[in-house]
């Protein structure tokens, strides 16, 4: 990237920094402003706070960071690497100073150990983690270098500020957890006991949130507020459900009733297509995926529920509609009844969908009528 004028006046900036990593890699004060009001829109904060993000980030210290992978695919990394958006995927890696990261270093054996080990020496460090932790057996499932994920989990964490789970395996187990479990797979807050831990789930997690959550840390000398399950509220404060672009047609009972018909030509809902935005929180429509193009639900697919505790289990088959909720089993399909809905917010969801479908109904007999 041309290097594009110097950004620095006003904001400040010391030595080892944020700014003067992104300096050294040509990034222009516009695309870094830019950045800032594009995290600051993920932070659902003023956007007078914005120049405050720009300037703590212009003048802070990069957080010395241990990306520890263990039972996972790789795919949360993947989904860090190639984070465009905030449109400078610089930005995002020059954030952190990472010391330690088994797919990207290119430090190897004891040259790597020994970084990881000087680092949690020196403390005050972040400790991210993707994959879940296998418990059973002495926790023999994952080792690296003859040590089970557990240990070195657990040295790892010793004087970090804090820890961030990322994707659905490290905060909930994800599917290696999924039933039978036969390595007795966990998430990080099921052993991490005394630094605070963050979940960012998701299959893979979206590498915008991880970036708005080390802002928020950098900006504001704390943690973002949390809902119960440890995720930060910014990000899975609301449902898929309550922005996705085809509500509208849920809302008009204009439902997708099998791939490629005429509603999934026309964009229509995909709740009886298994669609489980009713019951998922997460910020998907807004922060969407792909340089911010576009998102599953937009692809015409339903949504899977990855950032919901005991995914996978508690979202298949991916391809059933959400159990109508009992004692409203008005639908003349209502071949899930009795299921056990939990969530009282999707009972009501269930009761407007049938709702929308009887009225969609009752409108085609009375045009059959006619
Ligand atoms: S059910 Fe799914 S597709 Fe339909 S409006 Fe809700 S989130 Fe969107």
């Amino acid at each position: 990237m041309a290097k594009r004028g110097n950004f620095t006046s006003g904001l400040g900036g010391v030595e080892g920094g944020v700014l003067e990593a992104l300096q050294r890699k040509g990034i222009s004060r516009r695309e870094f402003l830019k950045f800032c009001a594009i995290i600051g829109a993920a932070l659902a904060v003023p956007v007078d706070q914005v120049g405050r993000i720009a300037e703590a980030l212009a003048s802070v210290r990069r957080p010395p960071v241990i990306w520890l992978e263990f039972q996972d695919c790789a795919g949360c990394t993947e989904s860090f690497l190639r984070a465009s958006r905030p449109a400078v995927a610089e930005i995002v890696l020059d954030l952190l100073s990472v010391d330690y990261h088994e797919t990207i270093m290119a430090a190897a054996g004891k040259q790597a150990e020994e970084a990881k080990e000087a680092t949690v020496k020196t403390g005050g460090h972040l400790v991210i983690v993707e994959g879940s932790i296998p418990t059973r057996e002495g926790g023999i499932y994952c080792c690296i270098g003859g040590r089970t994920a557990v240990e070195i989990l657990e040295e790892a964490t010793r004087g970090a500020a804090a820890v961030i789970a990322v994707g659905s395996c490290a905060a909930f187990g994800g599917l290696a957890s999924a039933e039978p479990n036969p390595t007795g797979a966990v998430g990080v807050r099921d052993l991490v006991h005394k630094v605070p831990v963050i979940n960012l789930p998701g299959c893979p997690v979206n590498a915008v949130n991880i970036t708005a959550t080390v802002v928020h840390y950098l900006t504001y000398k704390s943690l973002p507020e949390l809902d119960a399950w440890g995720r930060p509220l910014f990000a899975y404060g609301k449902r898929i459900h309550d922005n996705c672009e085809r509500r509208a047609h849920f809302d008009a009972g204009q439902f997708v009733e099998n791939w490629g018909d005429e509603g999934h030509r026309k964009g229509w809902c995909l709740y009886l297509m298994g669609c489980k935005g009713p019951e998922t929180y997460s910020n998907c429509p807004t922060v969407r995926w792909n340089e911010g193009t576009n998102w599953p639900v937009g692809a015409g697919h339903g949504c899977v529920g990855c950032t919901q505790p005991g995914f996978w289990d508690s979202m298949t088959p991916f391809y059933r509609r959400l159990p109508t909720v009992p004692g409203f089993s008005v639908e003349s399909t209502a071949d899930d009844v009795g299921l056990g809905l939990a969530a009282v917010a999707a009972a009501g969801v269930a009761a407007h969908a049938a709702g929308s479908i009887i009225r969609r109904k009752t409108e085609k007999t009375e045009e059959s009528k006619e």
